[in-house]
């Protein structure tokens, strides 16, 4: 903002100087301005590394600072020397009144931002999804490489849950679940392309927002686009974080660290910026505030941002090197024939710990935001994910969505309440249809203003394993878009419907009750977990253990058949119920540009 003030005041001074007389004495005149502009490179160079969300402590907190005071100083001289050098060629002539307008053009600039924070007493609510982020590769959850510091220092500060899943491991539908408290065969969102939120639900968003908080969400998922519904309830919703000529023009001239983010595309942190934007310059900066940010950065394709598109695995030199996407293997090859020798797979990996990195930087970025502005102690923060992503288990590759086992069906989450610090981890079941009554139950608003069928979360228990939570929870997979390479689900829809879901105008009459028959089901309950595939042959029943064996890897089912018996009749009973009533989602009919960005993260294609 300073730097953009100086840069707008010299161009100003400079042009307007030229105006009025010869060149060379213009030149002169602007010396002053110079120094400005060396200030504002100086900074520009310097600010993106602040910007970056980098935890800065001890040595490299002076490191910074004394680079980023050398930038503004050299700067500043160099652009002072080389003016002044071309000054001594003309005649060189004060003008105190360019300096007294630069000034008081650049003035503003410089004064701190309007930093107002919540003086209700009700607790804000800040809400962090994290698209596809898997739970155990985190520092927190005890993965040794994880490069998460951000995320792990807001654990220490949170309850944590170690048994956390999602209804359904797609995205609308399970984000759709954790705003309504619904399972999606209740808010009838039950893909990605073919629903809207109905207006009929109620969302966490409509509740905070007529209790009287300000609401506002960010996002860069195309999936969630304005046509999803998803944001009932928000006064503002800025779903266009990957349009970055649009975000350019409006946003990047008003903050130089966005354009700095968008210079190193790392989409995560223009993602932070949009929402510390809002923190900022929100109106009604007296109320609380409920803002939901959702960064994308761990979803295919593996991009991760410098640092960390080498941090995890620098020595690797084949043709991934630091990208993994479709370009050169289809989605569906790539998911389910994976042809990737294993070096490559190690490979993907890394990268998809370098994205996971890249979304932690971008999360540190806006909680230091939030701690700046003095809204930190007064704020309920939740973080999770919409579900997580299948590396290579289940030979299920760098893709979510089809099966319901762990590595997809488990997310993070973490409940940071200020006057809960405590760094506890709880082993309740709990799911993502929890969180909005739990968010309601502990922002003071109370847990049944909500029509919910998930339930509020108790606080986590002092004592590990004391009194945990063990009510049953339930979930979907999403339909599949490759027929003709799964052969673990049966009833599943022809190729040219399953891989073409934008272009199906019959869906509803036509295909809905196929697509939705063949979902493969689960049912948890601790520490077991029932996965029911639907196949023509029978259906196929697996159980798994879940404290041992979280990624659902053995199938224990033929030393429990009792159990297994049990979480059958409990799964096709929450399935009948479910299926029996009738929901008010409406027809979502994609528009091109929606398509053409969903295309290019690999959502729409073969
Ligand atoms: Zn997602």
């Amino acid at each position: 903002m300073g730097a953009a003030g100086a840069a707008i005041g010299f161009l100003w001074g400079f042009f307007a100087s030229v105006a009025s007389s010869h060149w060379r004495a213009a030149l002169a005149r602007t010396s002053p301005f110079a120094i400005i502009l060396g200030i504002g490179i100086g900074l520009l160079v310097w600010l993106p590394r602040v910007a970056g969300g980098e935890i800065l402590e001890g040595a490299k907190l002076w490191k910074s600072a004394l680079g980023g005071i050398a930038a503004v100083v050299g700067g500043a001289l160099a652009g002072h020397f080389a003016l002044s050098w071309l000054a001594r060629r003309a005649t060189p002539r004060p003008w105190p009144a360019d300096l007294a307008i630069l000034l008081l053009i650049a003035l503003p600039a410089f004064l701190p931002s309007r930093r107002v924070p919540n003086s209700s007493d009700r607790l804000n609510v800040l809400l962090l999804t994290i698209d596809t982020l898997r739970a155990d590769r985190l520092g927190f959850t005890g993965y040794p490489q994880a490069m998460s510091p951000h995320l792990d220092r807001l654990a220490r500060r949170s309850e944590a849950f170690a048994l956390a899943v999602t209804p359904q491991p797609r995205t609308l539908p399970a984000l759709a679940s954790l705003m309504t408290g619904a399972s999606p065969h209740t808010h009838g969102v039950r893909d990605n392309f073919h629903y809207t939120l109905g207006p009929a639900s109620t969302t966490l968003a409509e509740v905070l927002r007529n209790r009287g908080w300000v609401t506002a969400a960010v996002n860069s998922n195309p999936v969630l686009s304005h046509d999803s519904g998803i944001y009932q309830g928000f006064a503002t919703a800025d779903d266009r974080g990957d349009d970055w000529s649009r975000l350019t023009i409006v946003r990047g001239l008003r903050r130089l660290s966005t354009l700095a983010a968008m210079r190193t595309r790392d989409r995560d942190q223009v993602v932070t910026r949009l929402a510390a934007d809002w923190l900022k310059h929100r109106a009604s900066p007296g109320r609380p505030f409920f803002l939901w940010t959702h960064w994308l950065a761990p979803h295919m394709p593996y991009e991760p941002a410098p640092p960390f598109d080498l941090s995890f695995d620098p020595g690797y030199e084949g043709d991934y090197a630091r990208v993994l996407d479709y370009d050169r293997i289809s989605k569906g090859d790539m998911t389910y024939r994976n042809p990737l020798p294993p070096r490559t797979i190690e490979h993907a990996k890394a990268l998809y710990d370098g994205e996971v990195a890249t979304s932690d930087r971008a999360v540190g970025a806006l909680l230091r935001e939030v701690e700046v502005t003095g809204d930190l102690d007064h704020t309920l923060i939740v973080l999770t994910a919409d579900h997580g992503e299948s590396l290579d288990e289940q030979a299920y590759y760098f893709n979510h969505g089809d099966f319901v086992y762990g590595p997809a069906a488990n997310v993070p989450l973490l409940i940071a309440s200020p006057e809960n610090s405590s760094g506890t981890i709880s082993r309740s079941t709990v799911s993502l249809i929890d969180l909005a009554p739990t968010i309601l139950e502990r922002a003071g608003v109370g847990g049944d203003a909500f029509a919910a069928e998930g339930r509020p979360i108790p606080h986590a228990p002092a004592a590990p394993d004391a009194d945990a939570r063990t009510i049953p929870l339930f979930g979907e997979s999403d339909f599949c878009r490759f027929p003709d390479l799964n052969d673990r689900l049966g009833f599943l829809l022809p190729l040219e419907v399953a891989q073409n879901p934008e272009r199906i105008p019959d869906w509803k009459e036509k295909w809905e009750a196929q697509a939705i028959r063949a979902k493969q089901r689960y049912a948890i309950v601790a520490p077991w977990k029932l996965v029911l595939s639907p196949h023509p042959a029978g259906d196929r029943l697996e159980l798994f253990d879940v404290s041992r064996d979280p990624l659902d890897l053995v199938n224990v089912s033929a030393a429990h058949p009792e159990i297994t018996k049990n979480l059958e009749g409990l799964v096709r009973r929450w399935m009948q119920e479910g299926e029996g009533r009738g929901t008010s989602a409406g027809e979502r009919i994609l528009d091109e540009e929606t398509i053409a960005r969903m295309r290019a993260l690999g959502y729409i294609g073969k």
